[in-house]
């Protein structure tokens, strides 16, 4: 018999039983012809703050440029510095150096794959401005710490939460923690659009206004530019569509959670740490898990990656699976000209992890093909 096939995520599965709500959504738009941002943007905007519980909710053109535009409220230039974790997606380091500063690299906590406070600490200079904790994966870095670093040294902090729409920590939402909550509504994230977009949060009002008179282009009143900024609108369009899906949002994650369990429990005979590491959460975050991530450590002398063996072994038996991510920043070409950068658990990280499916609309027949096919490269071994 043919193993049941899984993809990593499967988009149709979670936006099929929408059509009807997403159809007519898409009619309204384009019959009232307001393309650009208008009443379906501030709806949209009105009802993400509120599920967030943040005082303004700026609807942008997508992730990168919700942390771009939130870098650029905060005046983050040439001569600044950014303190980041070396393992997270480009968007987090790339937005720093587009804006002229310089992006600093910050080694990561092995059991979450978050931002280390300690290695962070270690890294403030005078010229350091800001710091970017990402809530990789859907689970919060250590805020508390993160805050009474920022706190010290009059940092500002800017929330990389494009993985953990939802998430919290200590029963508050990421992205309403620091001066910004960065947001990502590309496809694969919990709150997924239809296309490009994102978001930025903050409970500052200056920022706010700063922030929406940047997104589009620093004017105000219009054809009147007393700053630079930039086209970071969100469409009417995508926010129409993804306010059909906003209500959903909270099941989304609560079928999430219900599948890492399941695995959790699947995978706990195969776990141990010299082959198998599964994820943790740490008992104050609210896990969304946009990631299940698991560890495969690597033997001493090994010429094969074993996360390699299994994505390779996965693949095969049609399971999708995927490296996020193979490469931390420190040892990114376009970084290279940049002050070494010392973070062995984000190396370790880099060669270790995978990601197996864990989107909402697996089916339990679905969840048994990958314990199935994850259990059987370890017996096979
Ligand atoms: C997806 C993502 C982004 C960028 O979001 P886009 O909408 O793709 O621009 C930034 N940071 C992290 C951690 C992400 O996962």
């Amino acid at each position: 018999m043919k193993p049941t096939p899984v993809p990593l995520l499967d988009l149709g599965a979670q936006n099929h039983p929408l059509t009807a709500e997403l159809r007519a959504a898409f009619d309204r738009v384009l019959d009232h012809g307001r393309f650009i941002l208008g009443d379906e943007v501030t709806a949209f905007e009105d009802a993400t703050a509120e599920a967030l519980g943040a005082k303004h909710a700026i609807g942008v053109s997508s992730g990168t440029d919700a942390l771009l535009l939130a870098l650029m409220t905060l005046d983050i230039g040439p001569g600044d510095e950014v303190i980041c974790p070396s393992f997270s997606f480009f968007a987090t380091a790339g937005v720093i150096s587009r804006l002229g500063a310089t992006p600093v690299f910050a080694d990561i906590c092995p059991d979450t794959f978050n931002l280390d406070p300690e290695s962070t600490a270690n890294l403030i200079t005078t010229k350091t401005k800001a710091i970017i904790p990402v809530h990789l994966f859907g689970q919060s870095a250590d805020m508390d710490a993160l805050m009474t670093i920022a706190h010290d040294h009059k940092l500002h902090i800017v929330e990389d939460a494009a993985q953990a729409f939802g998430a919290a920590y200590r029963d508050k939402a990421l992205g309403t923690i620091g001066d910004f909550g960065c947001f990502s509504f590309f496809p694969s994230k919990n709150l997924g659009g239809f296309g490009d977009g994102g978001l930025v949060t903050t409970n500052d009002d200056a920022l706010a206004d700063k922030a929406r008179i940047l997104r589009v282009h620093g004017s105000k009143p219009k054809y009147y530019h007393a700053m630079i900024g930039g086209n970071f609108r969100l469409d009417a369009l995508q926010a129409a569509l993804i306010a059909v899906k906003l209500p959903h949002h909270a099941q989304y994650s609560h079928a999430r959670a219900n599948n890492a369990a399941y695995y959790r429990e699947a995978l706990a005979p195969l776990a141990n740490k010299e082959s198998l590491v599964l994820p943790y959460t740490l008992e104050q975050n609210t896990h969304i898990w946009n990631q299940f991530t698991l560890r495969l450590p690597v033997p001493e002398g090994a010429e094969e990656l074993p996360r390699d063996a299994l994505k390779n072994h996965l693949n095969e038996r049609n399971v999708g699976a995927e490296i996020y991510y193979p490469v931390p920043f420190h040892r990114q070409e376009c970084f290279a000209h940049l002050p070494k950068a010392i973070c062995p658990e984000s190396d370790k990280a880099a060669s270790e992890v995978i990601s197996i499916p864990v989107y909402p609309e697996l089916t339990e027949e679905q969840r048994e093909a990958v314990v199935d096919a994850v259990r059987s490269f370890f017996e096979n071994r």
